[in-house]
């Protein structure tokens, strides 16, 4: 999506060991007609699809979970990363190790909110090796609920996770690839 490319290109800053900080429109400054086009981009490649919930994982994803919810007409859940008070014991779980911030998180959503109804996308703001995305799908798996596929805003293509988890059958729309991030130089894959 040649917005958000662009958006990458002249905004976005690397940092080195492969992590690309885009604080000014998707993890800290929010671009909410950027998201808009996302969700309508999202909208257009699921559609069809009959997508009933939209998943994510705080706190990055939920921003653009919600505005892309609105061009499906349903609603988010998003996985928590701590035990609050107010999710009760009945909770679906996985690990997932973050890239970023060298741990592990056990995320969680509550039972009430994913049941084997559901037909999920699954919305994310990075795709790196995958963890994450891994860790959602394990959690539908035990909802019963059939993942639709994954929209992501910014995959890095040459960590591997996007490509492990298509030969696994899983559908993945990215609208930015990264193909490299060599000496600081993000390089975009067809
Ligand atoms: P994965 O689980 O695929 O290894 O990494 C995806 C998760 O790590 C995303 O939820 C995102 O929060 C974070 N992440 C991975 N790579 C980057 C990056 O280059 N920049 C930022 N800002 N977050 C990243």
């Amino acid at each position: 999506m040649e917005l958000l490319e662009n958006k990458i290109i002249n905004e976005g800053i690397y940092l080195g060991n492969d992590i690309l900080k885009v604080d000014g429109f998707l993890n800290h400054r929010l671009d909410v007609e950027l998201f808009s086009e996302m969700g309508k981009e999202w909208k257009r490649l699921f559609d069809g699809e009959n997508v009933n919930k939209i998943l994510t994982i705080e706190a990055s994803g939920i921003g653009i979970a919600c505005i892309a919810a609105q061009y499906f007409g349903c609603d988010v859940v998003f996985a928590k990363k701590s035990k609050s008070s107010n999710i009760g014991d009945d909770f679906y779980k996985a690990s997932a190790y973050s890239f970023t911030h060298g741990n592990t998180n056990e995320i969680m959503v509550s039972k009430n909110y994913l049941t084997g109804t559901d037909r999920v996308l699954i919305i994310d703001d990075f795709l790196a090796n995958g963890e994450a995305l891994n860790a959602l799908i394990s959690i539908c798996k035990q909802a019963g609920a059939e993942v639709v596929g994954c929209g992501i805003a910014i995959e890095k293509k040459y960590q591997g996770g996007g490509d492990a988890l298509r030969s696994k059958g899983i559908r993945i729309e990215s609208l930015a690839m990264i193909s490299s991030m060599k000496d600081g130089i993000i390089e975009f894959a067809c």
